[in-house]
Order: C-alpha cells, then sequence, then structure tokens
C-alpha cells in the first residue's frame, strides 16, 4: 500500500519533467541611450531578446496619480539573468530622476516575466514604444522619451533639428566598430575586424579632413568604448550632422559582398501623451531623419561598390537594409552602419587585410557623404 503516494509522486515528477516547457526569451542586453539637449529625444531604453523566440507584444498598464505617470511592461516568457539586470539597474540609477525613473524586475516560476516600469511628469515627458529587429536577427524593444515641452513649442512650424557645423562642407562622426577587448569578427587572414575597422575609418577621417568636413572620431587607437558612450558622443557633438559606422561582416565563407544599413521604425505606439499638433511634429522629425538616413545609405552604398569594384570586380552589392542596431537606434542624426565586406570570405577577407583596398573603401565613404551633402544641400 505504501507504494501508492510513491508511484504518484514519481508520475506527477515524470509529468513534470516530460510537459514541453514554454519557450523563454532571453533578455540578453538592455542599454540606455542620452540625446542631446536639444533634440526631441531625451534618451532610450533599448531591450534585445534572444533571436530563438519571436518576442510577443508586451502587456502594456498605465496609471497616474499626484501628476506622476506609471506605464509597466510586461514581458511574459522572458527570462533575465542577475548580470543583465545588474548592469541594467547600473544604467538606469544615472538617469535623471527628474526626468523619470526606471526599474526592471524578473519573475521566475513556470513561465517567467520581465517587467519594466517607469514613472515620469507627463507635462515634462513624452512617451513612445517600439518593436524592431536588430541587425544580428535578435528581437529588439525600445521606449523614447520625449522633450514635450520642447516638441510643443515646435508645434505648428517645421521642427529645426539640422545641427549647425563650423564647417561648410559639414560635420561627420565617424564610428569605427568594436576596439579594445571587443575584437569584433576576425578574418581569415588573422587581423580582427576593430583593426579593419580603425584602418578604413583612420583613411577616412585624412580623405575628410582635407576635403574641408569637420571630423569627430567616437575612438582614434585599439580603444573600447562602449556603444551607449558612442551613442552619448554622437548625440552631443553639435558640429556634427551625420554619424557613419564601420563595420565588416561575418558569415558562411561563401557569403560576400558590401551592405549598408539604416533604421526604420516598425511601430509608433499611440499612447505618447503629446497633444496631436506635438505627435505629428515628432512623426514629420523622425520621418525626416530616417528619410535622410535612408538617402545616406543609399549614396554610400552606390560609391562602395562603385570604388570596391575598381580593386575587384567580382565584388557584389547586397544593397540597403533596413534593420536596427545600437548606434543606428540611439543616435538622433541621421546616421548609417556600412559592413564593408565579409572576413570569412577568402578573397574579400585578403582585401580587407590590404592598405591598397582600406583607401579604396574610404574613397567610397568619402564619395557617397560628399554626393549626399551635395543632394541635400539642393533640396
Ligand atoms: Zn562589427
Amino acid at each position: 500500500m505504501k507504494s501508492v503516494p510513491v508511484i504518484a509522486v514519481a508520475l506527477s515528477w515524470f509529468c513534470l519533467v516530460s510537459a514541453k516547457p514554454e519557450p523563454v526569451s532571453e533578455l540578453n542586453q538592455v542599454f540606455y541611450h542620452a540625446a542631446g539637449p536639444s533634440s526631441i529625444e531625451l534618451g532610450k531604453v533599448v531591450f534585445y531578446f534572444a533571436k530563438e523566440v519571436p518576442l510577443e507584444k508586451p502587456t502594456i498598464t498605465q496609471s497616474i496619480e499626484h501628476g506622476i505617470k506609471r506605464v509597466e511592461f510586461r514581458f511574459d516568457g522572458a527570462h533575465a539573468s542577475r548580470g543583465t539586470l545588474a548592469a541594467a539597474r547600473e544604467l538606469f540609477a544615472k538617469i535623471d530622476k527628474a526626468m523619470c525613473t526606471i526599474e526592471l524586475q524578473a519573475k521566475k516560476g513556470n513561465r517567467p516575466s520581465v517587467v519594466l516600469r517607469i514613472a515620469y511628469n507627463p507635462e515634462m515627458v513624452g512617451f513612445e514604444s517600439d518593436l524592431f529587429d536588430a541587425i544580428k536577427h535578435e528581437k529588439g524593444f525600445m521606449c523614447t522619451l520625449l522633450n514635450k515641452p520642447l516638441l510643443q513649442r515646435l508645434s505648428g512650424t517645421m521642427p529645426i533639428l539640422k545641427t549647425v557645423s563650423t564647417s561648410k562642407r559639414g560635420g561627420i562622426v565617424i564610428d569605427m566598430g568594436h576596439g579594445g577587448q571587443d575584437h569584433g569578427a576576425l578574418s581569415l587572414h588573422s587581423i580582427a575586424e576593430k583593426d579593419i575597422t580603425l584602418g578604413i575609418g583612420m583613411k577616412l577621417s585624412t580623405l575628410l579632413r582635407s576635403a574641408g568636413f569637420d571630423v569627430t572620431c567616437t575612438r582614434s587607437d585599439d580603444s573600447f568604448v562602449p556603444l551607449d558612450v558612442r551613442t552619448t558622443l554622437c548625440n552631443r557633438c553639435d558640429k556634427a550632422d551625420i554619424v557613419v559606422s564601420i563595420h565588416a561582416n561575418s558569415g558562411q565563407s561563401s557569403a560576400s559582398g558590401i551592405e549598408t544599413f539604416c533604421y526604420k521604425p516598425i511601430h509608433t505606439s499611440s499612447a505618447s501623451d503629446l497633444s496631436c499638433t506635438a505627435q505629428k511634429t515628432y512623426n514629420a522629425a523622425l520621418l525626416s531623419r530616417c528619410n535622410q538616413s535612408l538617402s545616406l545609405a543609399q549614396s554610400i552604398q552606390g560609391s562602395l561598390i562603385e570604388q570596391a569594384k575598381k580593386k575587384q570586380c567580382t565584388v557584389v552589392s547586397r544593397g540597403v537594409k533596413q534593420a536596427a542596431s545600437q548606434l543606428l537606434l540611439g543616435a538622433t542624426k541621421p546616421v548609417v552602419l556600412a559592413e564593408v565586406g565579409f572576413l570569412t570570405n577568402p578573397i574579400e577577407s585578403a582585401l580587407l587585410s590590404s592598405d591598397e583596398y582600406q583607401q579604396a573603401i574610404a574613397r567610397g565613404l568619402l564619395n557617397g557623404i560628399c554626393a549626399y551633402f551635395t543632394a541635400s544641400a539642393q533640396v
């Protein structure tokens, strides 16, 4: 008779271990990007979830009490490690509490969840949230905190978002991907992506300066610069009109070619606390920035291919693609990311390791940037 409870326990254990677990999406990384003081945005909170499980729409609840609005996003089926939570809390602690407070919690159990709570004064702060697909196939979620008084002042007039460069030609931030302990991809010729992006970026910087442009670089040696520090630098660089980020690709050995990315939001939430006219102003500003990024990407992609083909006629164009990465999301000015070739492809790895080809790529970037500024001046 004593065996009955043993069998029952064994059966329930068997049922528990054999039941197919619900898929869980890991919260891989959290970023906070501060915007510049004169920007229509105040800051952005960005979440990256693992690529295996498609991220479903979060559950949103809102309440307002004593003039403070609280918005809660619950991501059912998402898991966050202690390290991710600690890193996120460290970032959120640096945010000016007069603007907003942000909390992140992870709930364990059969069905884990991640809860994001944001509290802010809706008189001063507007709010948008977006889902996006990241370049490396992760799923992303982003909250944008908006400068509501500035948007209201700009309402009814077209916002002047263009920054003022001290140079007649224009101002550029060059972002050389990776650096320091972040090596990026490794080429078949044992050269790290960080060295190739530095080589091309420094050559581009020389070319741009001699053509009369204002140039700021996110790094000029083999140092590690965190992604949110890079975006803050871009956003606070008043003399810069555009941002160009340089990377090299990796994949299967057969994969090859050059591609340029820019970001286009998929969805804009309606709960932004903005008046109808301020919302229109914000949407117009966002659309204008996206269109400028797209024309910069098209211009750069075309001239990169033209210059690369002069050195290697088999180089193919993978085109302009719209997806997100940290810099593309965090920068509050027109921004593109160029993947200048595949380090895992034998031919492109050899090319990108040579000074001569790096110079051709830098020339392609320069020509694309020049053509973009010429076209913008004619609009
Ligand atoms: Zn890279």
